[in-house]
């Protein structure tokens, strides 16, 4: 043991025999950063007082509040948390990323879902890879709330195998000429620009692929239709069909052939926005179970002492209700079980990490 296992708190709880009693000391320890706790109370009521109350007709209308909600979540910083104050944006780090993103997803996950790609999936990839000129022309537009963008990765026959991109890119004169379909691009319908991946280099295989921004609509670029979901319905999700679409040649984004390498480093980041959707959706389930069990008696006594298991159940009828948001919750958990990359390929990604590290 060297001084830091023997010394920190964790180590030290676990040596005393009996952890449990410590946790309150243990949670103050991870206590947020004052600024961070102020942005959480701050997304929080805005969650509990503008999101939560239209998140079930946003749903069943399948409508998307681009000029009510986001541009007052473009105010609060929101729309690009990451991005210097000089570009438009909030300047703050990760951490307040993941506090927002968890806030926001427990008044309404399918706001979570377009905040969560304007900021990772879009925004992301232009602030480490873009050049000055892209990020003032790309990224301060679309930290207001009144422009979101998108990202287009997966292809109707590749989403989990990203290396096998069939949309292709070639030069002509001054220009890039892309043709192609990407599949399930959120925020299709409603965004100002995409980051598209596109193959420069079919033999170079993965690393042939590069990344190109557009501006939508675009001459060249239409939209499918828009996919009918199981869950987050409030945003939306549709293929973009490339058809000899012609952009400047400075419009790729990053070196010829990192395409590949700034969509897996895009995705890494993306990936702690749906970890903390998940999280505020399942916040935002325990809160309505919790409140029901103390409501609900049966046998002379309230549920809540009878049993503990998932919001649905502990609501009996009412869970599978659209009445009560527990059915909405259960829905659109199951998408962070798939997008950016699914629970299998995330556990391939973390078990090749893992090994890497132990073979370091
Ligand atoms: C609502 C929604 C929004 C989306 N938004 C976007 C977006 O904005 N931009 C974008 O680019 N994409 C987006 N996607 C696409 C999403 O990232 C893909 O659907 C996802 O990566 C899975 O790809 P696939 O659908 O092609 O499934 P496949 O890759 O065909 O996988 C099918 C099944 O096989 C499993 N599988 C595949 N390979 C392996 C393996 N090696 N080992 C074990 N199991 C494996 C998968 O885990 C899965 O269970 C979205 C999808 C949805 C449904």
């Amino acid at each position: 043991m060297n001084y830091w296992t023997r010394n920190n708190p964790v180590s030290l709880l676990v040596a005393e025999g009996n952890l449990w009693p410590h946790c309150r000391r243990l949670s103050q320890l991870a206590e947020l950063p004052e600024t961070h706790q102020i942005l959480r109370q701050t997304c929080r009521d805005y969650a509990d007082r503008e999101l939560s109350p239209i998140a079930s007709r946003l749903d069943k209308e399948h409508s998307y509040p681009l000029k009510q909600v986001y541009p007052n979540l473009g105010a609060m910083g929101i729309m690009a948390i990451e991005v210097p104050e000089e570009l438009g944006g909030a300047g703050m780090d990760y951490l307040a990323y993941s506090v927002a993103m968890e806030e926001i997803s427990r008044g309404c996950a399918s706001t979570g879902v377009v905040v969560s790609v304007n900021n990772s999936l879009y925004i992301g990839p232009i602030l480490k890879f873009g050049t000055e000129e892209q990020k003032k022309e790309w990224i301060t537009p679309f930290t207001t709330g009144e422009k979101v963008g998108c990202f287009a990765l997966s292809e109707p026959g590749n989403g989990s195998d990203a290396g096998a991109a069939s949309t292709m890119a070639h030069q002509e004169g001054e220009e890039w000429v892309l043709n192609g379909t990407k599949a399930w691009i959120t925020n299709s319908w409603d965004a100002s620009a995409t980051v598209v991946f596109a193959t420069t280099d079919k033999k170079l295989k993965h690393k042939g692929i590069s990344a190109f921004l557009i501006p939508m609509p675009h001459p060249g670029l239409s939209l499918g239709k828009k996919e009918d979901k199981l869950g987050i319905k409030a945003s939306s999700t549709a293929n973009i069909i490339l058809e000899d679409c012609r952009i400047p040649l400075s419009n790729m984004l990053g070196p010829r052939g990192a395409g590949f390498k700034i969509a897996m480093q895009t995705l890494d980041s993306g990936r702690i926005g749906i970890a903390s959707q998940a999280l505020g959706i399942a916040q935002a389930s325990l809160d309505c179970a919790a409140d029901y069990a103390h409501k609900r008696n049966a046998f002379g006594a309230p549920i809540g002492r009878l049993q503990a298991i998932q919001a649905i159940q502990i609501l009996g009828g009412m869970g599978y209700v659209t009445d009560m948001p527990a059915e909405r919750h259960y829905r659109d958990a199951r998408i962070t079980e798939i997008y950016e990359g699914t629970s299998e390929i995330q556990r391939l990604v973390i078990a090749g990490q893992i090994l890497k590290e132990y073979k370091q």
